[in-house]
């Protein structure tokens, strides 16, 4: 063969080449599969953290886990001020997993980022809302798609096996609320039509008992229906049991709004 012939032959074979690898290289990294099996220690802290996984049976405890992967992996998660640990990670996703739970697609698209504080938050944020948004709020306006829940708080609830409270929870759960459209107490997104008035009854009812100092509801539930109805969730969460005994018609209308399958 001609030399010159051979030395463009090889030229184009070198391209032919280069292009090969360009493609390769180009091709596009696997990526996570958000449904990869869960880490040991994520199991783990779960089993000895959040007493809502612990009473899953293994299907439903295999599902959980799923479903706090995918929030993991679509939510960034960052610390102001502190370190966010595995801890911290997975409290975050298991508070925002439990009250949607019973809604297998259901996806918190609108938000993107929880920002965690160590503790309660710095002036800018407490004059955005009311008292209660000290320990974690749900953000409007430039941050409507930002959480801000103190690391302090989110591992309070948690630690605390009593309590009826979680800021992590009730923050989500206006979330829940928000799905409509407004923060009112009304989850009309997924409170059926015809339990909307006896809802609204029932909340402003146990809120009048509050005002009168005749409830175990934590008062700040009686700010309006909106905080009513978190504050009644995290009860609802918390200590369902108890709910069920001192309040069995609050406790059968979240039921409803939860999706809670009533046990056989
Ligand atoms: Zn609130």
């Amino acid at each position: 063969m001609d030399p010159f012939l051979i030395t463009i032959s090889s030229m184009a074979a070198a391209g032919l080449l280069f292009i090969f690898f360009l493609r390769i290289k180009k091709k596009p990294r696997v990526t996570t599969d958000p449904f990869e099996p869960m880490p040991g220690f994520y199991r783990k802290l779960l089993s000895e953290q959040v007493p809502f996984y612990q009473l899953l049976n293994e299907t439903k405890k295999t599902e959980f886990e799923k479903r706090i992967q995918q929030f993991l992996s679509q939510t960034k998660i960052t610390g102001v001020n502190t370190v966010v640990g595995d801890l911290d990670k997975v409290l975050i996703a298991a508070s925002a997993i439990i009250p949607i739970f019973n809604f297998p697609g259901w996806e918190y698209i609108h938000l993107h980022e929880v920002l965690l504080y160590p503790d309660s938050f710095n002036h800018e944020f407490e004059q955005q809302g009311d008292g209660r948004d000290v320990l974690g709020m749900v953000g409007s306006g430039a941050l409507n798609h930002v959480m801000i829940l103190s690391q302090y708080q989110l591992r309070q609830a948690f630690i605390n096996k009593t309590g009826k409270e979680n800021t992590a929870i009730h923050e989500f759960v206006h979330l829940v609320d928000k799905t409509d459209g407004d923060i009112d107490g009304i989850p009309a997104f997924i409170l059926e039509k015809k339990y909307i008035q006896p809802w609204l009854q029932l909340m402003q009812h146990e809120i009048r008992l509050i005002d009168e100092n005749k409830s175990d509801i934590d008062p700040y539930g009686a700010t309006n229906e909106a905080e009513f109805f978190a504050v009644v969730s995290e009860y609802f969460f918390e200590r369902p049991e108890l709910l069920k005994e001192k309040h069995p018609e609050l406790y059968e209308l979240l039921e409803k709004i939860f999706r809670k399958p009533s046990e056989a």
